[in-house]
């Protein structure tokens, strides 16, 4: 089933001589369960369509559909349930709080939506097992390798149960060993958990960890650089 689609979606930035048209008429599709990497150059939209995937910004004419939901035509409250609700994020810089623990990074969530502390406790502890960390729940960010840093913001993440997580080059400030952990991280919750994911990336290795390659270049997706992966059908 098809959970995200972009039909004609452009996006201008400024006003009058000042106008910058950053999304040019994008058309793309992602199916539920699907793993895919937006690639393409610095300034070719790629930040734009996450934030308007994420309703963190607003599209300027297009239409983006949310399981057949046109987000346009929501109000700014019902932008931010379906954020709440079905939108995990996570970034390049973690974006940790320094000064608790990984368990009380992963609770934050929760505690915005009015959970007990009992049942933050258990769900994030849940999350921090799906990534590998329980052990680690009471260290704080700084006791961590960025590696695990990340693996934490995934947690957070992950703890709402979102319909689909939505990263933006997770790891860019990683070495390459820990890159590849995150990548297999994200895979396997891909496969497993049937979790949907759009990531942003720059680099061609992690970009094969996914199934499919939408490539953006001045605003538009070129389909003439769009691909499957070699990931793409391997678990079948
Ligand atoms: P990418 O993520 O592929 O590097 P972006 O989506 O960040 O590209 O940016 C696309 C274009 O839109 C760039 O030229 C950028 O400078 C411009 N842009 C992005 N955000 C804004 C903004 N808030 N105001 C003005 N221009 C912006
Ligand atoms: P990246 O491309 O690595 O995501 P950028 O440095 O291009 O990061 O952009 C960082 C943030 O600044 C983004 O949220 C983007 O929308 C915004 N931005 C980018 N270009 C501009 C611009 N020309 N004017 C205002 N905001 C911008």
């Amino acid at each position: 089933d098809t959970l995200i689609r972009f039909d004609g979606v452009t996006k201008s930035y400024g006003s009058g001589s000042a106008q910058f048209q950053a999304l040019k008429g994008v058309d793309f599709e992602v199916a539920e369960g699907e793993f895919v990497s937006l690639m393409g150059p610095s300034g070719s939209g790629k930040s734009t369509v996450m934030n308007i995937l994420g309703c963190l910004d607003v599209l300027t004419s297009g239409e983006y559909f949310f399981r057949g939901v046109p987000v346009s035509q929501l109000d700014r409250n019902q932008r931010a349930l379906l954020r709440r609700n079905h939108i995990g994020f996570v970034f390049q810089g973690f974006n940790l709080l320094a000064r608790t623990s990984a368990m009380e990074n992963v609770e934050l969530p929760l505690v915005y939506r009015g959970l007990g502390r009992r049942e933050r406790n258990r769900l994030s502890m849940a999350a921090l097992a799906k990534v590998g960390l329980e052990k680690w729940a009471h260290h704080h960010p700084s006791e961590l390798s960025g590696g695990q840093q990340q693996r934490v913001a995934i947690a957070r993440a992950l703890v709402t149960t979102p319909s689909i997580l939505l990263a933006d080059e997770p790891t860019g400030n990683l070495d390459s060993e820990r890159s590849e952990e995150i990548m297999q991280l994200m895979s396997q919750l891909n496969r497993e958990q049937n979790l949907t994911i759009l990531m942003v990336t720059h680099e061609p290795e992690m970009a094969e960890y996914s199934q499919r390659i939408i490539h953006f270049v001045d605003g538009l997706v070129d389909p003439a650089r769009s691909r499957q992966t070699g990931s793409a059908g391997a678990q079948y």
